[in-house]
């Protein structure tokens, strides 16, 4: 295996952010210390907001508003197009610095940074397409429209599992609706924040004529995230992390009647009937429960398998984990990486000792590799045969978990797939039409994301993005979530000689 601790010294990560375009004032001797979760040591210390930085921020962005609203969209898609070709420059570094900074594998972290480039074309596109409707309206002479306006500054706070990625979903599509956007990245990595905010700087100088404050980021933790929430000069708070944020968060938006966009926890499961093609449910399996070292929103925590197939299904898939090669995640052959840090695997042992008191069998879960890298935390991916749906297996445990469960009835496993207060992700392996159809219909799966014959993780970014019930209800990236970002004005134009009144109501003098 290639020494990866090489490649994480200071000096190497100064070279990454350096071609990047970050300055070393705002990495070397700051108050925020930061690891990659690779080797477990401190790679940065980057310099904080405290909360008169944040206040000059949304002043400063509230004057970027006044300009930025202005401007025609398309040209507004002009600076995003352009920022579209600077993430393109830098894909490799960019990718490698999520690499470094989150675990990912290199082919997820080049992933991350290809799915920001995907939403720019995106919203590209969009800034031609911000339509509003013509209404028949009941009066004669008049005309009805809708109108979209842009709507203030966004405020985007994100998790550390998708540190770039999220806040492209919103950042591209808030600012060629008008909107500036002021981002609180997750205090486990604000490094790719940084690289992502110097080039945007570098899309800013060439486009010319932008206001500089349109993508700002404030470094910090709960405190600065919440300062942001609280603050009425912030129309939008997109917020993605744990279901706990978004239950602080959600009330405090809604006291001040601000707008939010909650992209919280799921605890996503995946339906195999006994028509399923066995080997790509195995391989979408895989990748959807061990991939990201199960550290995915929409990751594959539970498996609910026809009885039918059960046996064969977890023997393929024991198979199949013995195969999956730990390590560094820098290494082309490694398929899981590292857990973003301690606490994470101290969460992922007190899951798999809940679920042994509760009858489970646990194959995995183990430490490995700690005594190459003492300070990190990899692990081998868990597959977990329960007895039954307790209590463990309906929390979201950010780890790679996959708890079997089996079923005799299609309605059951519905009923089970809908059991979890969480409602991201959902699919169901079938080849059979009317099962698929079930699935998907009004009395199938209560998620936001359903799919058949494709696992639960690894959406596109052309369509909505979120969950129902404690995921948060929001929708991020494609389809009409742009609508979010914007505020709608319905118009009324009379251009007869008269003033007829809805509903036919007379009021003459
Ligand atoms: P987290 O909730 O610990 O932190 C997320 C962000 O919220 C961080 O930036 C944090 O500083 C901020 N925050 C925390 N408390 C806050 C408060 N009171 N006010 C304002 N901001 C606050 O989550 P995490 O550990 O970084 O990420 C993992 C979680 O995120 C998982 O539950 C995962 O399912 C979820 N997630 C959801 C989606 C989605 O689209 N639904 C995507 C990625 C991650």
């Amino acid at each position: 295996m290639p020494d990866s601790a090489a490649p994480l010294d200071r000096n190497s990560i100064a070279a990454l952010l350096d071609r990047l375009g970050v300055p070393p004032a705002a990495y070397r001797d700051g108050g925020l210390p930061v690891r990659s979760p690779i080797t477990g040591a401190e790679i940065a210390r980057v310099r904080t907001d405290d909360p008169a930085g944040l206040e000059r921020t949304i002043a400063a962005s509230v004057e970027a508003f006044r300009a930025w609203r202005l401007v025609p969209p398309p040209r507004r898609g002009e600076l995003v197009r352009i920022f579209g070709e600077e993430l393109r420059a830098a894909k490799a570094e960019l990718g490698r610095l999520v690499s470094v900074e989150v675990g990912k594998i290199a082919q997820e972290g080049l992933g991350e940074v290809q799915e920001m480039i995907d939403i720019c074309d995106f919203a590209v596109g969009l800034s031609r397409q911000l339509y509003g409707l013509t209404i028949a309206t009941e009066r004669p002479g008049h005309r009805m429209m809708e109108t979209w306006h842009p709507v203030g500054p966004c405020g985007v706070i994100s998790a550390f599992n998708f540190p770039v990625a999220v806040w492209s979903w919103n950042a591209a599509i808030a600012l060629v609706c008008g909107n500036p956007v002021i981002w609180k990245p997750s205090e486990k990595t604000p490094l790719t924040a940084l690289a992502v905010d110097a080039l945007f700087a570098r899309a800013l100088k060439r486009f010319g004529d932008a206001p500089a404050d349109l993508a700002r980021v404030v470094v910090g933790g709960a405190e600065l995230g919440a300062a942001l929430v609280d603050d009425g000069r912030v129309p939008v708070i997109s917020a993605t992390g744990s279901t706990r944020m978004g239950r602080l968060v959600g009330p405090r938006v809604a006291q001040r009647f601000g707008r939010a966009i909650l992209e919280l926890g799921g605890n996503n499961a995946m339906i195999v009937a006994p028509s399923a093609d066995l080997d790509l449910a195995v391989r979408a399996i895989l990748f959807a429960a061990v991939g990201t070292a199960g550290q995915r929103c929409t990751s594959l925590r539970r498996l609910i398998v026809h009885e039918s197939l059960h046996e064969d299904l977890f023997a393929k898939l024991a198979r199949a984990y013995g195969q999956i090669r730990i390590g560094d995640p820098l290494d082309p052959a490694t398929l899981v990486g590292p857990l973003i840090d301690a606490r994470a695997f101290e969460a992922m042992q007190a899951a798999l000792a809940a679920a042994r008191q509760a009858g489970g069998a646990v194959t995995g879960g183990e430490r490995v590799l700690a005594d190459r890298w003492p300070q990190a935390h990899y692990v081998r991916p868990a597959l977990v045969r329960m007895p039954s749906q307790s209590e463990i297996v309906l929390h979201e445990t950010f780890a790679p978990i996959l708890y079997v469960l089996r079923y005799r009835d299609l309605d059951d496993a519905i009923a089970l797939q809908n059991a979890a207060p969480q409602g991201l992700a959902s699919s169901i392996f079938t080849t059979d039409l009317r099962e698929a159809e079930q699935f998907m219909s009004a009395a199938g799966s209560d998620c936001g994301i359903v799919n058949v014959n494709i696992g639960p993780s690894g959406a596109e970014i052309g369509g909505a993005f979120g969950g129902e019930k404690e995921t948060g209800g929001g929708r991020e990236a494609g389809s009409d979530s742009w609508k979010a970002y914007m505020r709608r004005a319905t118009n009324t134009i009379n251009y007869s000689r008269a003033l007829p009144l809805a509903q036919g109501i007379h009021f003459d003098l």
